[in-house]
């Protein structure tokens, strides 16, 4: 599948949603910046559409290119973390290509479609394990893509399955209710879902996080855990320790960065340009202007540092700028 078929797919999926607020890439020409080295990870073979990666002792990573799956082989049947519908049938042909053993066992993340909508593909009687937030969550939706869970717990549970263990812990509301940390503690993996993208931005405003708090505190949370390979469940490649320490220099830089934009907003000139532009007693045209400009500062200032370092600053900052900038106004 060629890289454009596999986005066409991913949005058709639900799975990709911008916020239409961007004020992106170089404001005369309309060009994007070169994508940065911190973007590079393997090459996923179009022709199969998918790659597997062996993390060692039983444990695989699979990607599309974009979304990322994690399973786990026991001797007694595989665990398979989040079922991406634009992975899909792949997901089944990737674990049968290194193992004959059946899934038994299917872990949700969280409740979001784009990362679970494709678990109707299991077999029947599968165990499905999720936090009760998603359980809940998944009997009131009822769809039949996202089977409702069989076990749920509340804040932590450890599933032994044959030889392998997975530690699963809920610390709180941070990109959804329900989203939980998944550990392996012998192969020292870590996965958490929409929270960290190695060598990217993020989604726009903080991959659509439902806690701003709970996302930023999410990475101190993740650095807490002993790990070398972290699954963030998209992009192109996986993470280290370093690749969450950079996200949070960089949200660091943000907060920063619109605390001074707030403390810094000319009302004045907000108020002329609406009327200049015959909103003269119209306030939301005012409090937009006024709010850009927060927002277009902050956004100025980070990309002119991160543009070498993490990938398409260019095309997000402004919403991630917009949403800290607005949350240190209300909260
Ligand atoms: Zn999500």
């Amino acid at each position: 599948m060629k890289h454009s078929d596999i986005l066409k797919n991913a949005l058709l999926m639900g799975a990709i949603t911008f916020a239409g607020s961007s004020q992106a890439q170089d404001r005369e020409t309309g060009m994007f910046a070169p994508l940065p080295s911190s973007t590079v990870g393997p090459m996923v073979d179009q022709a199969k559409g998918f790659l597997v990666e062996d993390l060692g002792d039983g444990l695989y990573w699979l990607t599309e290119g974009i979304y990322q799956v994690m399973f786990l082989t026991t001797g007694e049947g595989v665990i398979v973390v989040d079922a991406p519908p634009s992975i899909g049938q792949n997901i089944i042909n990737a674990i049968a290509s290194v193992t004959d053993e059946p899934i038994t066992h299917v872990i949700y993340s969280h409740s979001h479609n784009d990362h679970i909508g494709g678990a109707g593909i299991f077999p029947a009687g599968v165990t499905i394990i999720a936090q009760d937030l998603t359980t809940e969550h998944l009997k009131n939706k009822n769809d039949p893509n996202r089977p409702i869970p069989t076990q749920s717990f509340a804040e932590s549970m450890t599933l032994k399955v044959g030889s392998q263990t997975l530690q699963l812990d809920y610390r709180g509301v941070n990109h959804s209710a329900g989203n939980i940390f998944i550990y392996a503690p012998a192969q020292k993996t870590l996965m958490l879902v929409d929270v960290i993208f190695p060598g990217w931005t993020p989604f726009p405003e903080l991959a659509l996080a439902q806690s701003v708090d709970g996302f930023l505190e999410a990475h101190n949370q993740i650095l807490a855990y002993d790990f070398d390979h972290f699954i963030g469940g998209h992009i192109n490649r996986m993470g280290t320790r370093q690749d969450i320490e950079t996200q949070q220099e960089y949200f660091g830089d943000i907060v920063q960065a619109a605390g001074k934009a707030n403390g810094a907003m000319d009302f004045g000139a907000a108020f002329g340009e609406a009327a200049e532009r015959g909103g003269h007693n119209n306030t939301w045209a005012f409090v937009k202007i006024l709010f850009d400009a927060v927002t277009q500062q902050c956004a100025d200032e980070v990309e002119a540092k991160w543009i070498d370092r993490l990938g398409a600053v260019d095309v997000f900052t402004f919403d991630h700028c917009w949403t800290i900038s607005e949350h240190q106004r209300i909260d």
